[in-house]
C-alpha cells in the first residue's frame, strides 16, 4: 500500500525538519508544500506583481513548479528555471500570506500536490495538506510549539543565513503570519479532526523525529 503521511501547523512549528527527518528515515519522498507558495510568491515580487491578484494567478498556472529534494533541502524550479536560493528570504517571508490566499493559486498547488500524492509513500508538509490536500492521508500530525520557541527557531535559521533581522521582528513577523493563516477564510490554518496534535516546545529535533517515528510505528 502506498502510504501518505501529513504533516500540519503553524510556521516554526518544525513540521518541515520533522518531516524532512521522517522522510529520509522511512525512504518516503519529502513534499515541502510551502516550497511551492514560496516560489509563486518570489516570482510575483520579481515581476513587480505582487499586488495584482490576476498577475499572480497567471503566474501560478504558468509556474509549471517541479520539486527534487537534495541532502533535506527542497530544489524548487519553475519553466526549468532553479529558485531555491531566492525562496526563502525575508521579502518572500513577509508576502507569501497573501499570495497564498488566493484560491485560484492554491486550486494550482494542490492539483500539483495531489498528483504527486498519487505516486505514494510521501511525508508532505505545509498549510492544509491535512485537510484540503490529502483529507484521506493514513496519518496526519498538528505540530506545535509556543510562539517564543517558535521565533527563536526561525531567529537561528536566518542567523545561519547571515539575515540582519531581530528576534523581535522574527516574533512579529510569525505572529502576523499566524493570524492571517488562521484568521483567513481561503484554506485557514486548522487542526483536522484525526489529527494527532503534538506540542514539541523544548524537543531537539531528534526527540521530536523519535517521538513521531514511535508514533507512527505504532
Ligand atoms: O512552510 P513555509 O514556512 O515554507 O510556508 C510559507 C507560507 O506558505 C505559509 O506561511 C503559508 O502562508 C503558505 N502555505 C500555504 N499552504 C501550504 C504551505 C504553505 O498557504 N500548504
Amino acid at each position: 500500500k502506498k502510504i501518505i503521511i501529513a504533516i500540519d501547523g503553524p510556521a516554526g512549528s518544525g513540521k518541515s525538519t520533522a518531516a524532512k527527518n521522517l522522510a529520509k528515515k522511512l525512504g518516503f519522498t519529502y513534499l515541502d508544500t510551502g516550497a511551492m507558495y514560496r516560489a509563486i510568491t518570489f516570482l510575483a515580487l520579481r515581476s513587480g506583481v505582487s499586488d495584482n491578484r490576476d498577475k499572480i494567478i497567471e503566474i501560478a498556472r504558468n509556474s509549471n513548479l517541479t520539486l527534487k529534494t537534495d541532502n533535506g533541502l527542497t530544489r524548487v524550479f519553475s519553466n526549468d528555471e532553479e529558485l531555491t536560493d531566492f525562496i526563502r528570504t525575508p521579502e518572500v517571508n513577509s508576502k507569501v500570506s497573501e499570495v497564498s490566499v488566493i484560491p485560484e493559486v492554491r486550486t494550482e498547488m494542490v492539483k500539483i500536490q495531489k498528483r504527486i500524492g498519487e505516486k505514494g509513500n510521501v511525508v508532505a508538509e505545509g498549510r492544509d495538506v491535512t485537510t484540503v490536500v490529502y483529507p484521506n492521508a493514513d496519518i496526519k500530525i498538528f505540530l506545535t510549539a509556543t510562539i517564543d520557541e517558535r521565533a527563536k527557531r526561525r531567529f537561528k535559521e536566518f542567523q545561519a543565513q547571515n539575515q540582519s533581522i531581530t528576534l523581535e521582528e522574527v516574533k512579529a513577523n510569525l505572529e502576523k503570519r499566524d493570524k492571517i493563516d488562521s484568521s483567513r477564510e481561503v484554506s485557514p490554518l486548522r487542526q483536522a479532526p484525526d489529527a494527532f496534535v503534538f506540542d514539541n516546545t523544548g524537543l531537539t529535533p531528534e526527540e521530536d523525529l523519535e517521538f513521531l517515528y514511535n508514533k507512527i510505528i505504532e
